[in-house]
């Protein structure tokens, strides 16, 4: 029965929901889900019949009504499982149908008020169980439309007939069968209000997992696979928020446009994986060697931009230059004795209603002459 409550709301149906199609998986899942709500509903009507059979044998209600209510709400399990089975309730964004349901057991509940009013306290006790079902499931409006029939109901049965809905307490079985009505109804009520809070615990954890989810895919929109540093989009997208805030405030801001020297050479010499090594390396180390504020990702195969917001060309270039001894000086003999890897960068400071366009020109120039100079070396702009 919990595994049944619990799947009634279990947050894992969304897939089905709106927008997309389910899957072949995800239809087996809903339907087997649908059975176990059917069989409460089936046992429910069947724990009620027992209690009428306990009415009838205090001799308060002709015997037929226990199994006339029984056979009620067993048409409508049989009749709802038939639909489910042929996949006819799939057609609505309620694949429960709880709100049609919830209506003919409402239906059923004030016939049978009317029908054996003195033993009618017991079916109104229904209600509450099936107000409670159904505003699980069913939206605000629905369940006011129900409620509102309800009413309407309850208010023919009660201002239109007169008749003596009661609940029997003369004698000791009676009175037995009248405290079983309440012990249940409350119980079933219970049931579906653990039911409620177990949807909330559920939902908020598929909230939490969504949201980490959304977190991850964020982060790897964001980031370049090989070296885990920002990819060309994002470091584009600081580089010209790095621009507007140093427009903002006038504060100075770097960049720096950093090539590796003859890595072309290091491919064919140590492979291509070996060359991708040395570049998570490279990009591992800088990042251990960089501030908080700095920004760094890949530019372009093994090119990178180097965003130093609030710093000057002079403390630029002497950070790049740092940077430049300690990548020169690693040690890269883990990937072969004699590997040497070195870098070159180009240095440029924002001038004033410079465009990052132009703004990295004048790095790349920079970079150009680094090169040119012999490498290992940084230039500026
Ligand atoms: P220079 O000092 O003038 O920069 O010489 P270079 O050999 O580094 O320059 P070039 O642009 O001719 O070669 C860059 C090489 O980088 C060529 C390309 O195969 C290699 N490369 C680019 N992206 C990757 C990558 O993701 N992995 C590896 N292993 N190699 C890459
Ligand atoms: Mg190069
Ligand atoms: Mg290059």
């Amino acid at each position: 029965m919990g595994t049944a409550a619990f799947s009634f709301v279990n947050p894992a149906d969304l897939d089905g929901g709106v927008g997309s199609q389910p899957t072949a998986k995800a239809l087996a899942r809903r339907s087997k889900q649908r059975r176990q709500i059917l069989v409460m509903i089936g046992a429910s009507y069947v724990i009620d019949a027992g209690v009428l059979l306990l009415y009838a044998q205090a001799g308060s209600t002709p015997l037929m009504i226990a199994p006339a209510y029984a056979a009620s709400g067993l048409t409508l399990v049989i009749f709802s499982a038939i639909l489910s089975e042929f996949g006819f309730n799939e057609r609505f964004k309620d694949h429960y149908l709880v709100a049609p349901q919830a209506t003919v057991c409402m239906l059923i509940a004030l016939a049978f008020t009317y029908l054996a009013p003195e033993v009618g306290g017991m079916f109104l006790c229904t209600l509450f169980i099936v107000f409670s079902f159904s505003s699980l499931r069913s939206s605000p409006a629905q369940t006011m439309v129900i409620w509102t029939a309800m009413t309407i109901g309850l208010a023919g049965l009660f201002l239109l007939t007169d008749k003596p809905i009661s609940m029997p307490h003369g004698s000791h079985l009676e009175r037995f069968a009248t405290l079983l009505v309440f012990v249940l109804t409350i119980g079933r009520c219970m049931f579906l209000g653990i039911f409620s809070s177990s949807l909330k615990q559920s939902l908020y954890q598929s909230g939490l997992k969504l949201k980490e989810a959304y977190k991850r895919i964020e982060e790897l929109a964001e980031l370049d696979e090989l070296t885990g540093s920002y990819n060309r989009r994002c470091i584009m997208r600081m580089l010209d928020e790095e621009i507007a805030r140093a427009g903002r405030t006038g504060a100075p801001c770097s960049i720096a446009l950093i090539d590796l020297d003859w890595f072309k050479r290091i491919n064919d010499a140590f492979g291509h994986p070996t060359g991708d090594e040395v570049l998570r390396t490279f990009a591992i180390t800088m990042f251990a060697n960089i501030r908080g504020i700095d920004r760094f990702g890949r530019y372009g195969g093994e090119e990178f931009l180097l965003v130093l917001p609030d710093m000057s060309t002079e403390n630029a270039v002497r950070t790049l230059d740092r940077l430049r001894g300690i990548i020169a000086e690693l040690d890269w003999s883990a990937f072969s004795p004699d590997m040497r890897v070195t870098i070159s960068a180009g240095v440029a400071t924002l001038t004033p209603e410079e465009t990052p366009d132009l703004f990295l020109a004048r790095a790349d120039c920079a970079l150009y002459a680094a090169k040119a100079r012999g490498r290992n070396r940084i230039a500026s702009a």
